[in-house]
Order: C-alpha cells, then structure tokens, then sequence
C-alpha cells in the first residue's frame, strides 16, 4: 500500500456542510451518471498507472512532493464551489484565504508589509517579478548565475530585458568577483539571487550582493521557488542561516508552495517588500468585475483567472502546519536535511563514488568513479538506469566540468560537462528510508574498485 486513502471519508461529511449553505435556495440538484462515469474512471486509472511512483519514498528523483491530505481536501472541497481568485466577486472567501495565507509567508521571510499573490508556479512568479523590475530600471540589465533556473533568460526574453549570466563557483554559488565585474560595466537593473538552486540547491551568497547594493543600485531578487522554506529549519549550517536571513533585505521573492509546500501543482507565490509597486499593475478594463473599493487580487497580477480552490488549499495547510520554526511543518524539512546529509556521508565514505559539495538543503548530487570525465558520465547513467531497475528512482544531472575539477582532482576532464546522479530527499520520509535507498544503491553499484 503506498496511497493514503482513509481521509476521503472527510470529504462527504465536509461537503454535506457545504451544502447546508445553500439550504435558503430554491432546491437544484445536478444530474450525474454514475455509471458512465465510473467506467471513464477505469480507463483513468489504467492510464495514470503509466507513471513513477512519485508518493513512494523509492521515488528519490526530481523534486516530487504528495500533497498533503488537508491539502488534498480543501482543495477539493473548493472545486463544488470552484471560485476564482481574479476577483472578490469570483472568490470572495478565497480571495480572503488567500491574502491571510501570502501574509503568514511573508512573515516567514519577516516582512511586516508586503505586497503579493499566489500564481500557477514558480515561472510565472518569476516573471512577475523581473516585469516589476523592468518596469522600474527600464533598459537595464538583468544577472543570473549560469546555475539559476533556466526560465530566467526565457523570462527576461519575453519582456525584452537584456540578460547577462554570471558564472557559479565550485559550490554552485554566484561568484562574487564575477558578479563585481559586471556590476562595474554599469547598468545592471536587477540581480537574481537563488537560494537553493534547482540543480544542487547551492544559495548564492545574498549577504555579500546586498553588500554591493548601496555602490551599485540594482534591484535584489530572490529566487527561493525551492529553498524558501528552509528558513524555518534549526539545523542549518551557520552560513546558510545567515543568507536566508538577508531576504529581509531583498526587494522581492520567489517561494513555491507547490515544491516544499506540500500543495497540489498551480500554486506559486510572488511577493514584493514595498507595497507601492502596485502602482505598476494599474489597468482598467471594461469587463472584469471589480464591484467593491476592497483590494481585488486580479489588480495586482499578471494573470487573469486563477484558482481559487489552491489558495483554500494553502490556507487549510498553513493552519494545520503554521509557518513556524519549531513546528512540524519545519521538523520535516529538517528530516529532508537530515536525509540528504545521511546519504551524502554513505556516499563520501565508498570510493566507488565522487561527492560534490555537503548538501545545504536537501539535494545531494555525486557520480560514479572513474578515470575520465566522459566513463564517470557513462557509468552515472548505467547506475541510474540499474538503480531504476531495482525500484529506486534517481534523477540526472548535468555539471559543467570547471565546477567538479575543485572536487574531483585526480578526474581527467575529457569533455566540458559531465552527468552526475541527483536526489532530491523532498519527502520527510526519505529519512526513514535513507538506508533502504543506500542498501539498494550498494548492491546496484557492483564490488569495490581493487
Ligand atoms: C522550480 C524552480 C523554478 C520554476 O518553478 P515552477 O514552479 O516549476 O514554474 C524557478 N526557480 C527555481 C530555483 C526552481 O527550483
């Protein structure tokens, strides 16, 4: 058994409730059939069956996350109602959901005030944000490490802002002096900071670039679509505290709830630290629907329509796992942390495999042994693929050689980028099951070199 299925029960009873409200209307009753529905339901089960075993703890690969059940039913429950977060006349109890709930992240960030939304994910917050900056340092450049996400060149191309990269270090971090000599060439309008980046979960060093802002002027963006919630959890290195306390500082950010969140897919968060921006957003049609003076989300968004049932998700999760450190929200971070450490020590320890960096959240990245950087690519792909075989589900990825030759020195780098194994330990459960997933990669990975 690997589905949670017990909580469904909740959901009758909570939508019979529902349904009371309704009680003082003329009665309606909307005519389902059953039977061709449950046999359409077959069919999708078949085909959904096509899949990895994502809410399996065997499941170590890409950052895949279950829901959580409260999650799962609140938003659920939304859908009889399916409102719409562009307008308080489309969603007027979710709007209000959703505001309480964007509040209570920036909070997190410790932000008294704040001016921000949920969206359909990370891409789009992103997006929002580096419009807000182009709009206010119009012309200017923008910076990103050569290992932020990759949507940000595509982003700062639909808006037809000028888009420079900057190189990354040995730990996958934004170099400094590389970003220093850009920002001397002048007209910079807005750096991109990741905090955990998709690939390694590196964090760019934000305290020393908020360093450079008073000499510099530019615009700090955080990109924490994956790392932000870290910033709940205790057991971080001393370092790392200190960079996601600096997004105090930084002028907007990234968070998404549908990464670490524990939210269905379509629930990102944008958020700005001056509330003014929202000057930037005016626009007045003919036909949306803003009937009242109170703050409609649809007037400080890129998008229209949104879903209202995701922030009725977010809402009903925050207030079982509130946003605080301490809690249990942050103590399954922490096992996530703890996971990826554990396996990154087995790892370390065997010399059938190359290690980069400790992990600073909870992505551990590292390659099979070998003499050339081109058999260290081919043989991390044969593991890959045998590890797979015996129900384990990894993930790959690319890192260019000039950034593994501080960690591997006896490599002989053959080719420019070499394709190593990445876990992504997401679920607090991988903690439990770190040893079952080194046990499995034991057997697969063969006898020790002589
Ligand atoms: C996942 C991710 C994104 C993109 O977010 P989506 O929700 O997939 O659109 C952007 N930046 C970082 C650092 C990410 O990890």
């Amino acid at each position: 058994m690997t589905l949670e299925k017990d909580s469904i029960r909740l959901l009758q009873d909570a939508l019979e409730k529902l349904d009371h409200g309704f009680d003082p209307l003329p009665d309606f009753q909307p005519q389902v059939d059953n039977e061709a529905l449950r046999a359409v339901l077959d069919r999708v089960v078949e085909q959904l069956g096509d899949n990895l075993p994502y809410p399996h703890p065997l499941y170590a690969g890409q950052m895949m996350k279950p829901p959580h059940p409260v999650a799962r039913l609140a938003y659920s429950l939304a859908l009889w109602i399916n409102p719409n977060n562009h307008a308080l006349d489309g969603g007027r109890a979710s709007s209000a959901m959703e505001k309480e709930a964007v509040a209570e992240i920036a909070t997190m960030f410790g932000w008294p005030t704040h001016l921000g939304h949920l969206c359909s994910g990370g891409t789009i917050a992103n997006l929002e944000a580096l419009w807000v900056a182009g709009r206010l340092h119009p012309g200017k450049k923008t910076l990103a490490s050569s290992q932020a996400h990759y949507t940000h060149a595509r982003i700062s191309e639909v808006l037809g802002n000028v888009f420079c990269e900057i190189e990354s270090d040995a730990q996958g971090k934004m170099s400094i002096d590389a970003l220093w000599q850009q920002l001397d060439q002048g007209d910079v309008g807005t750096v991109v900071v990741t905090l955990g980046t998709t690939g390694t979960g590196s964090l760019d060093p934000l305290p020393a670039i908020i360093d450079l802002k008073d000499q510099y002027h530019f615009r700090i963006h955080v990109d924490a679509a994956y790392g932000g919630y870290f910033t709940l959890v205790d057991t971080l290195d001393t370092e790392t505290r200190i960079i996601f306390d600096a997004i105090q500082d930084a002028d907007s950010v990234v968070v998404d709830p549908h990464k670490h969140g524990l939210q269905p897919y379509g629930c990102g968060c944008i958020l700005f630290r001056d509330p003014a921006v929202s000057t930037i957003y005016q626009h007045e049609s003919p036909y949306t629907y803003f009937t009242s003076d109170e703050l409609h989300l649809g007037e400080i968004g890129l998008e229209c329509s949104r879903p209202g049932a995701s922030a009725v998700a977010l809402w009903a999760t925050q207030q079982l796992l509130p946003l605080q450190r301490g809690g249990d929200f942050s103590h399954d971070l922490e096992k996530s942390l703890a996971a990826a450490q554990t396996l990154y020590q087995h790892l370390y320890n065997d010399d059938r495999f190359l290690t980069v960096q400790k992990p600073e959240l909870d992505i551990v990245v590292w390659g099979v042994r070998a003499q050339r950087a081109s058999e260290i690519s081919q043989h991390t792909r044969d593991l890959f693929n045998r590890a797979a075989k015996a129900d384990l589900h990894l993930a790959l990825l690319e890192l260019p050689s000039r950034q593994l030759s501080a960690h591997w020195p006896g490599v002989d780098f053959d080719v420019d980028n070499v394709t190593c194994l990445r876990s992504c330990l997401i679920k607090p459960e991988h903690l439990d099951w770190c040893n079952t997933i080194w046990k499995i990669l034991d057997e697969v990975s063969g006898p020790h070199p002589l």
